[in-house]
């Protein structure tokens, strides 16, 4: 029952600003411009420079400020979430930055952290970006995406429903992200089968299930072996409290985080999921 191996830590995290730029190799460079203006002397100009060169020091770090964060120990070294907010997340892992479903409404693009892989799950405005998505992009940038994305932007991967890939030593599972209740006045879905990805990206030995915009789908329930898990509960274009306890009750994550959940009653949906012990819920910023 209590697989210690397969037990997910996880904490607050409080930012570690330094470390943030020596990943992004900002300080050094930074530090040596601010010896060249001191080696200058305290001029009015030197003076101004240096405000100005620490407000660009101090820029990224602001960016992410506000941002809840947390950490999931794996395998492989730690796993940090940032929670932008909606459907939007951000991951570092060792040295990589992966971005999910980029959103200019939510933060600054160009103050986060440029994208090694940006995952789209599907089309829909809160979703794919444009903007957000040209502001942390490289050369070395992989694009994950659905054919419909695809036909809006340039990416790098297009994954279809199942689908499973490997890409910078992460393993990326598509699993399939529709409505089986929830309509359109037209009488469409929201989102219709075969168009949207949710995905399982696995880092060292830790599963984490980002389900896109979806219900309590026969694929979800099948899924195993989840550490982590985030199911949108915003009504009515996703999935409502009942349809998360009855998925939840089937899949079983370790932990699950509610997200995209607009005004859904989140306080409420905890109290419901009480009736399963072996998930913890985690709340944060997502609406
Ligand atoms: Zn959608
Ligand atoms: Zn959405």
């Amino acid at each position: 029952m209590c697989d210690k191996a397969r037990q997910v830590k996880v904490y607050r995290h409080a930012a570690s600003t330094v470390q943030e730029h020596i990943d992004t190799g900002l300080m050094s460079d930074r530090l040596s411009h601010m010896n060249f203006i001191l080696q200058g002397g305290c001029t009015m100009e030197n003076i101004s420079m240096i405000i100005l060169l620490v407000l660009c020091f101090l820029m990224p770090v602001m960016a992410l400020e506000g941002f809840e964060r947390d950490i999931v120990e794996t395998s492989q070294g730690d796993l940090e979430i940032t929670f932008i907010g909606h459907g939007t997340l951000m991951f570092r892992f060792g040295n990589k930055v992966i971005h999910v479903d980029p959103w200019s409404r939510l933060a600054d693009y160009s103050k986060l952290p440029k994208a090694d892989l940006i995952l789209l799950t599907h089309h829909h405005g809160d979703h794919l970006d444009p903007a957000a998505l040209q502001q942390i992009r490289t050369d070395r940038t992989v694009v994950v995406l659905t054919a419909i994305c695809a036909q809006n932007v340039t990416g790098d991967v297009v994954m279809e429903n199942g689908d499973l890939r490997e890409l910078l030593s992460i393993e990326i599972l598509a699993v399939p992200a529709y409505n089986l209740v929830h309509k359109r006045e037209s009488g469409e879905f929201f989102h219709p089968k075969g168009e949207g990805n949710g995905y399982v990206l696995t880092f060292g030995d830790t599963r984490v299930y980002i389900a896109g915009d979806t219900e309590n789908t026969p694929e979800m329930k099948a899924l195993e072996n989840l550490d982590v898990a985030f199911l949108p509960v915003n009504l009515p274009y996703t999935m409502s409290p009942e349809m998360v306890l009855d998925a939840v009750k089937a899949f079983k994550p370790k932990v699950l985080y509610p997200y995209h959940y607009g005004d859904t009653d989140v306080a409420g949906l905890v109290e419901m999921l009480k009736e399963c012990p072996d998930t913890e819920v985690r709340v944060r910023k997502m609406e």
